[in-house]
């Protein structure tokens, strides 16, 4: 009989080590995935390596159930990854190598799966002549273009930061790079933000690259085609994998580069489980695999930016957009002594109405961004003050005219509007503020015969709708498209020659560090979408409505100037010690009640203090978030920060196993997690 040590899923937070012993008649070999009992279950796991012979199992161990042998063995590579990013925010090997695999992966026996890649390996290993997609020439390259080839060829392995602003061919730098790849008999891996931005980004490849086998990872996929995808990635028949965050861990035996999209854009970070970031563990892969690993972005994260500016990583620049498309004009708007009506500003204060009506009179699009979905943020009594308060959170329900409710946003808690005051009887009840619907009303009354449309989270709710939606933009059956940051990613509308942000403002005085950051990022990503065609460049403007124009932020934006926003703000990172100065963890707890989660939070400080490693890190005392009640649950956090990286990662190790131990003394604590370089404090 063989010892083996396998990484299953143990039940979460779980105190037993990171992998279980078990025997088997067979050798496996690391990597395999097998089947084996655990308590009165039969779960999935991985063959990590043989069991320490030395030390005697306390109790006799149980078998195999069986092994999936038709499956070739997850790399070394692979589980070092995922050894890696256990460690490193802190989950157990286990629990993040089986979620990473496809689900119905981990449900196959071994009959089941045999069958699937006897189907699988019978098609074709490429598409044929006839399904394939007409053939895409590539474009001689710019000077940009051949300059930072040059550069990653010469790179070899290591982290480049591809810095151009959208529509400086950066993607046409991906295609380049992933043929060099492909031609070296290796497979490429491009990461993106967002499902819908997959479709365009695959149609782009597949016309590029007829011969060759392309396949998509991501959550909208349905389980089979999730596994197929996955399979011939790992069977090394798929040379081009792309996909949303998940696709980082995607088995490639093959693996020749990496690409992140958008790299700067939160939604690479994992909002729960192993609160994983794909970008930086893109990073981590390629250094692991020896592998070139572009990152993408007219606007890096800072992070990102600090590095290539320390020549960690090698920065390559596309200066300007290709065939002469300049980047819009800027123009700040200033609200501060504009005409009220009864202290409320208009939707569009008249200079802007002026602008897009010119649109309107030439045919061409304009894009009104407000990033508050529903009518108006809340509903009012004057007579009493009663507000749209959510039972069960710490926050207004949005007011949703369409159907006529009150709608949480946090927790989704839904009703009728009501007739009159719950509170006083008053009959007379109004929205405050204002959101995209409330736009989309008013706009229909400034603009009488303008076609608007809206898209936003709640127009969207269906399945296929954003498509539907963005296709009668591109058609131009759209005059005006009042939109939330959704419409700002990624799509390119041709006949879009103004971009407006209606209220921008509110992120100048976020509690979160990264506020400014994202808002900027989000202003310069709006701005690409308008004048993507060259005639139509010159007369291309963005606005900006703002109380604040003289603001360092709106300031760089009118020069587009990402350089100059990145000194400010890494300034002013350096001077208060944020990242990418010092390193940040968050610890959370939820409760019923507040003071439960508090009262863990102290004791883990406590806890902190008895632990050696601790003299390099700072806890600041528990806080609640900015909405800290959801659904009826208290939320409460506390910020662990370090000057250094690893010995932060140190401390957490050394802590985390004292907090398991006390837990059980905190009756009616719901649950707790740490979150490594957490993306919103
Ligand atoms: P980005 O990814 O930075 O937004 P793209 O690579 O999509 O930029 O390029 C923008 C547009 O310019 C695309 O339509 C692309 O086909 C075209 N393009 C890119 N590189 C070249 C080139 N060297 N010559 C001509 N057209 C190009
Ligand atoms: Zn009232
Ligand atoms: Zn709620």
């Amino acid at each position: 009989m063989h010892r083996l040590a396998i990484a299953v899923e143990m039940p979460q937070h779980a105190a037993i080590g990171a992998l279980l012993d078990y025997e088997s008649e067979q050798t496996l070999p690391a990597g395999t995935l097998v089947r084996v009992p655990l308590g009165k279950r039969e779960v999935p796991g991985i063959v990590w390596g043989a069991a320490d012979e030395a030390v005697a199992p306390a109790h006799a161990l149980r078998a195999v159930i069986e092994a999936l042998e038709g499956l070739p063995p997850l790399s070394s590579s692979w589980r070092t990854l995922i050894d890696f990013a256990a460690a490193y925010y802190q989950r157990q090997v286990g629990e993040l190598g089986l979620s990473v695999l496809p689900p119905e992966l981990r449900r196959s026996d071994d009959r089941q799966l045999g069958r699937r890649l006897t189907r699988l390996l019978r098609e074709p290993p490429a598409p044929t002549a006839d399904t394939a997609p007409p053939l895409a020439a590539a474009p001689a390259l710019t000077d940009d273009q051949a300059a930072a080839l040059a550069a990653l060829q010469q790179m070899g392995a290591g982290t480049a930061l591809l810095h151009g602003v959208t529509g400086s061919g950066k993607t046409e730098v991906y295609l380049q790079a992933a043929a060099r790849a492909l031609a070296a008999g290796r497979q490429a891996l491009v990461l993106v933000p967002e499902i819908n931005l997959t479709p365009q980004l695959e149609a782009r490849f597949a016309a590029r690259f007829p011969g060759r086998r392309l396949v998509s990872l991501h959550s909208a996929l349905t389980p089979a085609q999730r596994l197929n995808h996955w399979l011939l990635a790992h069977l090394g028949r798929a040379d081009l994998v792309l996909g949303t965050r998940l696709a980082v861990f995607a088995s490639m035996p093959r693996l020749g580069l990496i690409v992140v999209d958008e790299e700067h854009d939160p939604s690479f970070k994992q909002q729960e489980g192993a609160r994983y970031s794909a970008r930086d563990l893109a990073v981590y892969r390629g250094h692991l695999e020896k592998v070139p690993v572009i990152l993408g972005s007219a606007t890096p994260s800072l992070e990102t930016w600090q590095r290539a500016l320390e020549g960690r990583y090698h920065r390559l620049t596309l200066a300007a957009r290709i065939g002469q498309g300049a980047m819009p004009r800027v123009r700040l708007l200033d609200t501060a002594n504009l005409p009220r009506t009864r202290g409320v500003l208009p939707a569009l204060a008249a200079p802007l109405l002026a602008a897009v009506q010119e649109r309107l009179a030439r045919g061409e699009q304009s894009l009104l961004l407000l990033n508050r979905r529903g009518y108006a943020p809340v509903l009012h009594c004057h007579h009493c003050q009663w507000k749209s308060g959510c039972p069960h959170c710490s926050a207004w329900r949005v007011f949703h005219k369409a159907d006529r409710t009150l709608r949480c946003h946090h927790c989704g808690f839904t009703e009728a509007v009501p007739r009159a005051c719950p509170d006083c009887g008053n009959l007379d009840i109004a929205p405050l503020g204002r959101g995209t619907e409330k736009l989309e009303e008013q706009l229909a009354e400034l603009l009488p015969g303008a076609r608007i449309a809206r898209i936003d989270a709640d127009s969207t709710r269906h399945q296929g709708a954003l498509e539907r939606q963005l296709t009668a933009v591109h058609e131009g059956e759209v005059d005006v498209l009042v939109g939330t940051q959704m419409v700002a990613k990624g799509h390119d509308f041709r006949r879009m020659t103004l971009v407006a942000a209606i209220n921008p403002d509110g992120a100048l005085y976020s509690s979160d560090f990264r506020a400014p950051e994202r808002l900027f990022a989000l202003l310069m990503q709006a701005a690409g979408r308008a004048g993507r065609d060259a005639q139509q460049a010159a007369r291309s403007e963005m606005w900006i409505q703002t109380a604040n124009p003289q603001h360092a932020l709106y300031q760089a934006l009118v020069k587009h100037d990402f350089e100059a926003f990145a000194a400010s703000q890494l300034d002013e990172r350096r001077r208060a010690g944020l990242p990418p100065f010092s390193s940040l963890a968050l610890m959370r707890a939820e409760a019923r009640e507040a003071a439960v989660a508090t009262a863990f939070l102290q004791a883990a400080s406590e806890a902190a203090a008895v632990v050696p490693e601790g003299a390099a890190v700072t806890l600041y005392p528990p806080v609640p978030p900015a909405v800290p009640r959801v659904a009826g649950i208290e939320r409460m956090q506390m910020l662990v920060e370090s000057a250094s990286r690893p010995a932060l990662q140190r401390f957490l190790a050394a802590w985390l196993p004292a907090l398991h131990a006390l837990r059980p003394r905190h009756k009616g604590l719901a649950r707790w997690a740490v979150d490594v370089d957490p993306l919103a404090i």
